[in-house]
């Protein structure tokens, strides 16, 4: 008991420690997920040992921090109080979330709405507007008392002075220095001999603090608002957020609303891509850090229902991507085209362990990223991994001398078939744009058959390399005119595997159209914009004939991808491969709108072995109209369960809820 005694006391002193540092000093010596580590430690601590519990340990307080860590003498009450979110750390965390949200509200709503955000890495704040002109600003403080920052908000010009909405109204959002502005400024500290911000968060909240406010405008912040927390328009976050925008408010572009939890850890993962792979989003390389997603319930009636604990609201959690990093060397640089004919350049690396795993390779990004690190061959380098990512260089250790130190040569040709290359609008990668560059072309095909899109088992690189190179295709429409024959003459192919390959491209016709759209490979249109464009348009007609604003309409969609779809269509080699796959019999149109009956209003959950993949029943379902959820509940209408189902087979059995196997599947899908 001496040894838990004595190290919930260290526990408190190390968080105490974490807390100053952060909120006062505005420097952070360990990550938030270590932070994050000790707290939970702490309260697990306090669980299990209630009589330990002091009332000076950081869990019994209202706030995050105490009073007197405001240290501006002008203090201001928050009307309404600002809570922070609680984070989570995996999948199971979201899952476990959206579960607790749907106990609580299961009697009222069936399918309740979430919105998913990027989580700004930068400084809360909360302004207030009355009768339409900006009267308040102030920052989080511990969430009951901030500090009053209204002159220097007011000097960085990027809010509207005077708004249309004469009603009193009060909206958060987070205040951060853009990477750019954050880069530019240390280069000056440095000149001027003082001490460096470690990082954009840091440089914000310092920056937002000065007492001079003519010295804040100067330091260029920008603001994304994120919530109307009085004074709402609308019964919904979601419809509140476009309002703020069409009062002239900067909001966030990379917003979703989801209900299903595989659709919601999608664009979890999708932020964290627009975040990380600058491949997608050449053109639009956010200049911003953003250190995870939030969750958060759509309806505000939902959201009174599940309140508040004394910490957190329940309606709301944030999901932040974890990243580790090691230390090695740079041994030489690799450049890749990829299919969209981009040239990434790939670090080659003395193996390290990370995250569990052995670690070759890493990328880079793109040119301007060599230059910003000022990387060298030979170099030591520190690598990070987050998520679902593939590691990056985030810096060199300088530290440690390099001898052999050689320059990265940035190739002016594509290294695969030599052609010149173009820069893209940005300047910071180089583009193949030979459209017959086997490394485009083969990129292209992996990609249709890929998991993701058409799921063709068997598919993969190997073979369509072997292919390419015996003239078997050119394009992905050639896949659904495989010659039988010349196959079974290629190295390493029997009757039985090639047969075993027919079939799942033919299996592959009744993949539903989002996932065709996908396949096709357009660039810039990751795997959630493809659902929302297809939610929206329902076929392929539609969508030829949408104009850009049409389809930058769709919120979460930017201009820029909406130019890039439209000018897609007008291309007719592009078009040919379309009518090709269209004769082929893919799918291009929403099933819902082809079989034209009414939804199926019922729950699924999936289980176990079955004959094909279950995205591919997830959406057979989900074409009717029917849910699919990831665990079972008293709410689940029906299980459809395979080979070796364990735990939800017991739990629906316990439940009473019916058990189905594929035929009884399809019965219930034909008679909806
Ligand atoms: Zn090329």
């Amino acid at each position: 008991m001496d040894k838990k005694i004595a190290r919930y006391k260290e526990l408190i002193a190390l968080i105490e420690k974490y807390n100053q540092d952060y909120y006062v000093n505005n420097i952070s010596d360990i990550d938030d997920y270590e932070y994050d580590q000790l707290y939970k430690e702490l309260t697990k601590l306090e669980e299990d040992y209630p009589e330990i519990i002091i009332s000076t340990s950081p869990t019994q307080r209202v706030g995050d921090v105490d009073d007197n860590l405001v240290t501006s003498d002008k203090k201001i009450e928050h009307q309404i109080r600002m809570y922070s979110l609680e984070n989570s750390y995996s999948r199971d965390d979201i899952i476990e979330f959206i579960d607790k949200v749907k106990k609580v509200v299961n009697a009222t709503v069936k399918n309740i709405e979430f919105v998913i955000e990027p989580k700004i890495d930068g400084m809360a704040i909360s302004i207030r507007y009355s009768d339409g002109v900006l009267v308040e600003a102030a920052t989080r403080g511990n969430g009951v008392i901030g500090e009053d920052i209204l002159d220097n908000i007011k000097s960085l010009g990027v809010l509207p002075a005077t708004i249309k909405d004469r009603n009193e109204i009060i909206i958060r959002g987070e205040a951060y220095m853009p990477i750019s502005t954050f880069n530019k400024l240390n280069i000056e500290r440095e000149a001027e001999g003082e001490t460096l911000f470690a990082n954009p968060r840091n440089a914000a909240a310092g920056s937002l603090k000065l007492l001079d406010s003519s010295k804040v405008a100067s330091r260029g912040l920008k603001l994304f608002l994120y919530s109307i927390d009085l004074g709402r328009k609308n019964s919904n976050h979601f419809d509140d957020l476009k309002y703020l925008a069409e009062l002239g408010f900067p909001v966030n572009e990379n917003i979703f609303k989801f209900s299903e939890t595989d659709d919601i850890m999608d664009a979890i993962f999708e932020i964290e891509k627009i975040r990380d792979d600058l491949d997608d989003t050449l053109n639009n390389k956010l200049d911003y850090e953003l250190d995870g997603a939030v969750v958060k319930v759509n309806d505000y009636a939902i959201r009174d229902e599940l309140g508040h604990t004394s910490k957190y609201p329940r309606f709301a959690i944030s999901y932040k991507y974890k990243s580790e990093s090691a230390t090695t060397k740079l041994l030489s640089v690799t450049f890749q085209v990829g299919r969209t004919g981009a040239i990434t350049p790939v670090a080659e690396l003395e193996s390290v362990q990370l995250s569990g795993s052995v670690i070759a390779r890493a990328t880079l990004h793109n040119n301007d990223e060599i230059k910003r690190l000022g990387v060298k061959i030979g170099d030591t380098v520190i690598i990070e991994k987050g998520g679902e990512v593939i590691p990056k260089i985030i810096s060199v250790d300088r530290s440690v001398e390099n001898i052999e130190s050689r320059e990265i040569e940035i190739p002016t040709v594509c290294p695969v078939c030599g052609e010149a290359l173009a820069n893209d609008i940005s300047g910071v990668k180089g583009y193949c744009v030979n459209r017959l560059c086997p490394a485009i072309v083969q990129g292209g095909i992996t990609h249709f058959a890929s998991r993701d899109a058409m799921d063709i088992k068997g598919f993969g690189v190997r073979i369509v390399e072997q292919f390419l190179e015996h003239n078997i295709i050119k394009d992905i429409s050639d896949i659904y005119h495989l010659d039988r024959k010349a196959i079974l003459k290629l190295e390493g192919f029997q009757t039985q595997s090639v047969d075993n390959l027919l079939e799942a491209i033919e299996q592959s016709k009744s993949q539903p159209f989002h996932r065709v759209l996908y396949g096709i490979g357009i660039k810039n249109i990751g795997r959630t914009a493809t659902k929302l464009i297809v939610k929206q348009f329902g076929d392929i007609d539609t969508i030829m004939k949408a104009t850009e604003d049409d389809i930058s309409a769709i919120y979460g969609i930017g201009i820029g991808s909406a130019s890039i779809l439209v000018n897609f269509f007008k291309d007719d080699i592009n078009m040919k491969i379309v009518d090709r796959l269209r004769s082929s019999g893919l799918k291009f149109e929403k099933e819902t709108d082809l079989l034209n009956k009414t939804a199926l209003d019922k729950s699924f959950v999936i289980t176990g072995k079955l004959s094909q993949g279950r995205e591919y029943f997830k959406d057979l379902i989900e074409s009717y109209g029917a849910r699919v959820s990831s665990s079972v509940s008293k709410n689940t209408d029906y299980l459809l369960a395979g080979d070796d189902a364990g735990s939800k087979l017991k739990k629906a059995l316990e439940l009473g809820v019916k058990v189905i196997d594929e035929n009884e599947l399809s019965t219930i899908l034909a008679g909806s």
